[in-house]
């Protein structure tokens, strides 16, 4: 059974996460052969129509585990079930797509099944037939190898590091579904509902051109300047950094990154960002990045297509000077 892969994906209300694409085309890519086989898991409420849609189309096995319970992501739930599902399928790689909740899983199945864990993989090679897993460390300032002696591996991986181009050659014929019914003693902490708060004029997911404000800005004020520089182009959002909407500076709903928003507009202008991966795993699909900085050194600048080494109060008002400039004398 070597080489086996379990897959866990997230629902919301019964919503599969889209990234659950992304897993299967990760899970597929290493490893491939007639042999081996993929397991989704997707828990959930009412997901077994969902598990068995996803089965035929894939022609991979699918699992619904179903529970009240699993209405929203729910990692002290699954904790207590999935170490059992694991052990029957012995697999080689259960792999997730990481974020706060799956890290939270990732490291309780690691110690339960006691096996090793390697979380934010953003890439991978083989080395004489090893295969070296690749993440960033120290908010990016360092990059870390690491292959795993004994097995099963459990891998978190950074979503938008891999395509989600899953082909079925890689699967098997007839993929079935099966049904877990958890039983009614399994209690973990039930999540009621997800607080949102969207601003309606903002819409990351839709704008072509993104600001995005980081801790450079320095002061509330300088959110000004950023409205400025937005303000130059017609399909335009604003979005920050998570220290930036810590800070109350804006709100969550503009936060991009692994626990934020996963945005790809085709221009993203990071301004006095770092580009540690968890705010670059939200933007790095970004058709072009233009990065504003006074560090040099600034790890946004490895996935900048333009790079600008400047005080954010030196650069951005000459900038929005010579626009209304250019407006004037077109
Ligand atoms: C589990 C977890 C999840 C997380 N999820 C997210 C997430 O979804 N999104 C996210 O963004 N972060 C997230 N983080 C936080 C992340 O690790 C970083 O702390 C954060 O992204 C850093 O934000 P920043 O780049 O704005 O600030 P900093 O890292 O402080 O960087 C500020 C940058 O501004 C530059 N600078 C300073 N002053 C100026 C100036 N005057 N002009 C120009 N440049 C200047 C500095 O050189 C520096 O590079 C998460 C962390 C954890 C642990």
């Amino acid at each position: 059974m070597d080489k086996n892969r379990i897959l866990i994906a997230e629902t919301i209300e019964n919503q599969i996460s889209p990234s659950y694409k992304e897993l299967l085309g990760f899970g597929a890519s290493f490893h491939p052969d007639r042999e081996s086989r993929i397991l989704l898991i997707i828990p959930g409420q009412n997901v077994k129509e969902l598990a068995e849609q996803i089965a035929m189309e894939n022609n991979i096995h699918t699992l619904a585990i179903e529970h009240e319970d699993l209405r929203y992501p729910n990692p002290c739930f699954l904790e207590k079930i999935l170490p059992e599902v694991i052990r029957e399928n012995m697999p080689s790689y259960i792999c997730l797509m990481h974020n706060v909740r799956t890290c939270q899983l990732a490291a309780s199945l690691s110690i339960q099944i006691g096996t090793p864990c390697i979380t934010g993989i953003e890439s991978y090679e083989i080395q004489q037939e090893k295969t070296v897993f690749t993440r960033m460390m120290f908010n990016g300032k360092l990059i870390g190898r690491t292959a795993c002696k004994t097995g099963p591996v459990i891998l978190t991986v950074i979503p938008g590091s891999f395509s989600g181009s899953f082909t079925t050659d890689h699967s098997i014929q007839n993929g079935k579904t099966m049904i877990m019914k958890v039983h009614e003693t399994v209690f973990g902490y039930k999540p009621v509902r997800i607080i949102e708060t969207i601003s309606k004029d903002n819409k990351l997911e839709e704008a072509d051109v993104i600001v995005s404000a980081g801790m450079g800005i320095e002061k509330e004020e300088r959110m000004e300047l950023i409205r400025k520089i937005a303000s130059i182009f017609s399909n335009a959002a604003i979005g920050g950094s998570r220290i930036v909407c810590d800070h109350g500076w804006l709100p969550y709903s503009c936060q991009i990154g692994e626990t934020g928003k996963q945005v790809s507009p085709k221009l993203y202008i990071a301004c006095g960002i770092s580009g540690t991966m968890q705010h670059t795993a939200g933007m790095k699909k970004s058709g072009c990045i233009v990065a504003i900085n006074k560090d040099p050194n600034a790890p946004i600048f490895s996935i900048a297509d333009y790079g600008v080494v400047e005080y954010l109060q030196s650069f951005l008002p000459i900038l929005a000077a010579r626009y209304d400039d250019r407006k004037k004398n077109p």
